[in-house]
């Protein structure tokens, strides 16, 4: 899952980014409102987590100005404010959720997946496709009930497919859902995790669609054991 951190603190935000990068969160980090905007509108995010003392405005008409722009991603409002008015202005905004701080990086993660769950209309983690099953928030990947050990490349990369079923993802949109800006990636990478997921769930499960990109296709179990 792509996360946007926009959050001034240093280590706040450090702290953020080692724990939902520990949990297979990718995350990109802004410090103010003026590159928030900048980054909503360059790159492709899952879901926002938004402090609201900023140093150049205040998160919450950011966050209300974002919405006007209809800035849809599901928004999760960091702050030390504990006030119900501060609650009430925060979901008034276009807020989706509020954690206040000091919080537990665990909870977070599980919030942030509530939310990106909620936005996509499923009622629970477990993401179905044929025979097989990804649940996002363990991390667990089960084909034919059996469990599939994936990196967290591989997991990304499954996850960006599986959220664009029946529609064709460019090698870009992969790149951007399985790297951060500033990850290092070799040109060959992106084929690497291709070749590796169609190892482990079969050679249909990323279909290549010439010049175009790719495409999710049905998951096998008949070619896990071949070498
Ligand atoms: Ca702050």
């Amino acid at each position: 899952m792509r996360v946007l951190l926009t959050e001034d603190d240093q280590l706040i935000a450090e702290g953020v980014i080692a724990g939902l990068n520990a949990q297979g969160f990718t995350v990109e980090h802004v410090t103010n409102a003026a590159d928030t905007e900048a980054m909503v509108s360059a790159a492709q995010f899952d879901v926002m987590i938004l402090d609201l003392g900023l140093p150049d405005r205040d998160g919450l008409t950011l966050l209300r100005r974002l919405r006007q722009r209809s800035f849809h991603l599901p928004v999760l409002i960091l702050t030390a404010r504990d006030s119900i008015t501060d609650r009430v202005a925060g979901l008034q905004a276009g807020g989706d959720d509020y954690l206040l701080k000091p919080f537990d990086l665990r909870e977070l993660a599980a919030r942030l997946h509530t939310l990106h769950r909620r936005f996509q209309g499923r009622s629970t983690n477990l993401i179905q496709h044929g025979s097989l099953s990804v649940d996002p928030s363990t991390r667990e990947t089960f084909l034919c009930d059996q469990s599939i050990d994936l990196s967290r490349r591989e997991q990304s990369l499954l996850k960006a497919l599986l959220d664009n079923k029946g529609r064709i993802v460019s090698t870009d949109q992969l790149k951007d859902a399985i790297y951060g800006f500033s990850d290092d990636v070799e040109s060959n990478a992106l084929n690497v995790h291709i070749h590796n997921l169609r190892r482990k769930l079969g050679s249909q499960i990323v279909q290549t669609v010439r010049g175009m990109g790719y495409r999710l296709g049905p998951a096998s179990v008949d070619e896990i054991n071949e070498p």
